[in-house]
């Protein structure tokens, strides 16, 4: 039956979820809305096979509402995989808030979409991402238990930023055994894009191994900050992408792997903590491998987090924190061989991997 109301130019546009490009058979789309505080957020649940749908907020600029949603669509599908590959039994999902974090964030705005991830009685559990602090999940705790990623003084984690970094750098070790024979990163030049809470923290780990990093930023306070902290070179050209490097490690935003970007890229590897690094996973994985160029899978090597936030919810110590985190080099090695042996891309076999994992626990759930 057709709408008389909407024309069917715009029927396309009555179907605006399920029907979306990124749309992967997620379970549940809350979308949260709050007049008083200007709260807009969406929580995507893509899957909760494994366990609960687990995965952070972030908040950001989006120029329209579609790209808000695509984002949470695709963030949320790639937690369901991280967590599966990394053995969490976790679901995946994610959490966008639409607004300027540095202007349009309050306590009462976190508080009231804490309220929302409440109402999901544990179906979704949140933790900081892009634009959240540690604070912001402190403030969501006051309303709800289904937050991770908070204080150590009132019983959480801390900071997942630093683990990520040392799970990045030992899939980056993992990745140069890989390609040069040896893990030591000595010597090799490094470009981190996006020199953040992660980005940072990898910057410490290379230039203490000697590595020659460079860093970029969009902000000039930061990049000043982290050259004085680390000595590492700031960027000063205007396309990073057509830069001599050894090691490309996306630590901004996602899908600088593109059709732009590609052809350009001069990197032998590409490692780093950005999530949905490839634009288009089938296509740019591909193109990267038949440029010999080898790509340690993002939802593989920016675990880090996740494995620290999981302890909150089953109370493991920070040794085991880092021994989990440290396993990432052996698992992206393990990747790296099967994709090898199988002709198949590095993020196909990360994937086929944890799809089968999923499959494993729903035929024995289905019992
Ligand atoms: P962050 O917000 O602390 O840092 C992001 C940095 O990137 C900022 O300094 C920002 O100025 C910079 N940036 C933004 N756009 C840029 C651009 N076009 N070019 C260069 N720099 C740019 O975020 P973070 O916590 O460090 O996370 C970085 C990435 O890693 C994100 O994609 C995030 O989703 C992913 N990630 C983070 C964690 C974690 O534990 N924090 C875990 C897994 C994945």
């Amino acid at each position: 039956m057709t709408s008389d109301i909407i024309a069917p130019e715009d029927l396309k546009k009555a179907d605006p979820v399920f029907g979306q490009l990124s749309f992967d058979d997620h379970e549940q789309i809350v979308f949260c809305n709050d007049k008083d505080t200007g709260l807009k957020a969406i929580i995507g649940i893509h899957n909760t096979v494994l366990g609960p749908a687990l995965g952070g907020t972030r908040m950001w600029q989006y120029n329209n509402e579609w790209e808000a949603l695509n984002d949470v669509l695709r963030l949320s599908r790639g937690m369901t995989f991280k967590s599966a590959i990394t053995g969490l039994n976790l679901g995946g999902g994610k959490a966008v808030i639409i607004g300027d974090a540095k202007t349009q964030k309050t306590p009462e705005l976190m508080r009231r979409f804490g309220e929302f991830v409440h109402s999901l009685s544990g179906r979704y559990i949140t933790a900081e991402d892009v634009g959240m602090t540690t604070g912001d999940m402190d403030t969501v705790r006051e309303v709800t238990p289904y937050v991770t990623g908070i204080s150590e003084s009132i019983g959480g984690a801390g900071n997942p930023s630093p683990i990520t970094a040392y799970g990045v750098f030992m899939g980056m070790k993992a990745a140069a055994k890989y390609q040069y024979g040896s893990d030591v990163l000595e010597g090799k030049s490094v470009f981190v894009q996006g020199i953040g809470n992660v980005g940072e923290a990898l910057v410490e780990h290379l230039t203490n191994e000697g590595a020659l990093v460079t860093i970029s930023d969009i902000s000039q306070e930061r990049l000043e900050e982290v050259r004085s902290k680390y000595g590492a070179t700031i960027y000063g050209g205007n396309d990073i992408y057509s830069e001599a490097m050894d090691i490309y490690a996306p630590c901004a935003l996602g899908a600088t792997v593109n059709d732009e970007t590609i052809n350009k890229l001069q990197a032998k590897i590409v490692a780093g903590a950005a999530n949905n690094q490839l634009a288009d996973e089938n296509v740019h994985g591909k193109l990267l491998q038949e440029r010999g160029i080898v790509y340690a899978p993002d939802f593989l090597i920016n675990a880090g987090g996740i494995i620290n936030v999981y302890a909150e919810l089953e109370n493991y110590d920070r040794q085991e924190i880092m021994r989990k985190t440290e396993n990432i080099y052996n698992t992206t090695l393990e990747i790296l061989d099967n994709a090898n042996a199988n002709g198949i891309t590095t993020h196909v076999a990360a994937l086929n991997i944890a799809k089968e994992r999923i499959a494993a626990r729903k035929r024995e759930n289905n019992k």
